[in-house]
């Protein structure tokens, strides 16, 4: 198994800093790189927020808070950022082009021992290995949003990562208080293969006018006791992360169940995105927790 230390965490928005956030306080020492300054202090002020918030409900003690914040570094460079890495978890933006060039930078940098992982939920974990002179030590880490509340590592076997890899990544998943699931490289993984034709489902069956939103998120919530309904869920993900991960799971498997609904496709193409834009499902006013139908869907 490989001894791992330092931890390096590329891409500081909303995987990136809960990523660094569970190995600093886990005792690792962390860089957090990213291509903005200012994203990296936003990082740094939202791990202090939250962790701010574990003192109040979880008993973190103020000691461990500093602790954690002293193994954090921040860098604006890959070269130097990863220069010290015994792992590095890739968590930029979910675009194929910038996850290619992204690790054929770290791939010159990085020790040539280090192990490479990404938390792309849909990227072929194969074809970022191949851009890479060790696809043996390449590997997916899917970690769940948000990363310091949920417990499942997706872990992701390319087509050429080592088994003693996959063990060390498991082990220190376990490390991290995580449960690791290992699963095979194809279109999707398990848990986005599963969850958006559910979600797909979910708005084709509003754009078939079978039911309205609040309808089809309750019966999914009571009826099957998801914690959230699949709309609603939808625009929490963003409505065009969906359609990108159901795009990557239609062309890579070639079988129109995966098709996009095409009210899905015109939502993305309005800039109705959920949450972050204000509008999906539901509109989202700034400070209210309040779920209210968009005026479209009523
Ligand atoms: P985000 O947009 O919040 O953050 C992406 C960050 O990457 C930004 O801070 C951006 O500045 C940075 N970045 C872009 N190009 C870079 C480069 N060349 N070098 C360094 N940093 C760069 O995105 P996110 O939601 O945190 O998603 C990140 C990854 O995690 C994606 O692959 C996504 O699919 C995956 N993921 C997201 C979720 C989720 O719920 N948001 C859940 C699981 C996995």
């Amino acid at each position: 198994m490989i001894t791992i230390k330092h931890v390096s965490v590329i891409g500081a928005g909303t995987m990136g800093n809960g990523i660094a956030h569970v190995f600093a306080q886990n005792g690792f020492s962390v860089s957090l790189i990213d291509v903005s300054q200012s994203q990296l202090e936003k990082a740094i002020e939202t791990i202090t927020k939250n962790m701010d918030r574990q003192i109040a409900k979880a008993g973190l003690t103020q000691e461990a808070k500093q602790a954690a914040l002293n193994n954090l570094q921040i860098y604006t460079s890959i070269a130097e950022g990863v220069k010290n890495a015994e792992l590095v978890v890739e968590a930029a933006t979910e675009n194929e082009a910038l996850k290619l060039q992204i690790f054929k930078q770290v791939d010159e940098h990085a020790p040539s021992g280090t192990i490479l992982a990404s938390n792309t939920s849909s990227i072929s974990i194969t074809k970022i290995a191949s851009v890479t002179k060790r696809p043996h030590l390449v590997i997916g880490m899917h970690f769940m949003n948000p990363v310091p509340v949920m417990k499942l590592v997706e872990i992701i076997n390319g087509y050429a990562t080592d088994n003693k890899v996959t063990d060390t990544i498991v082990a220190l998943s376990k490390t991290l208080g995580k449960v690791p699931c290992v699963v095979n490289d194809y279109p999707g993984f398990i848990a986005n293969k599963i969850l958006m034709p559910m979600i797909n489902e979910a708005i084709y069956s509003l754009y078939e006018g079978i039911a309205g939103v609040e309808s089809i998120d309750t019966i999914m919530k009571l009826g099957m006791a998801h914690p959230m309904g699949p709309l609603q869920l939808a625009d929490f993900i963003g409505l065009d992360t969906c359609l990108s991960i159901l795009n990557v799971l239609y062309q890579g498997f070639g079988n129109t169940k995966y098709a996009p609904c095409p009210l899905l496709v015109n939502m993305v193409s309005a800039g109705k995105l959920g949450a972050k834009s204000g509008e999906g499902f539901y509109t989202y006013t700034a400070g209210s927790k309040d779920l209210v139908v968009s005026e479209r869907f009523k």
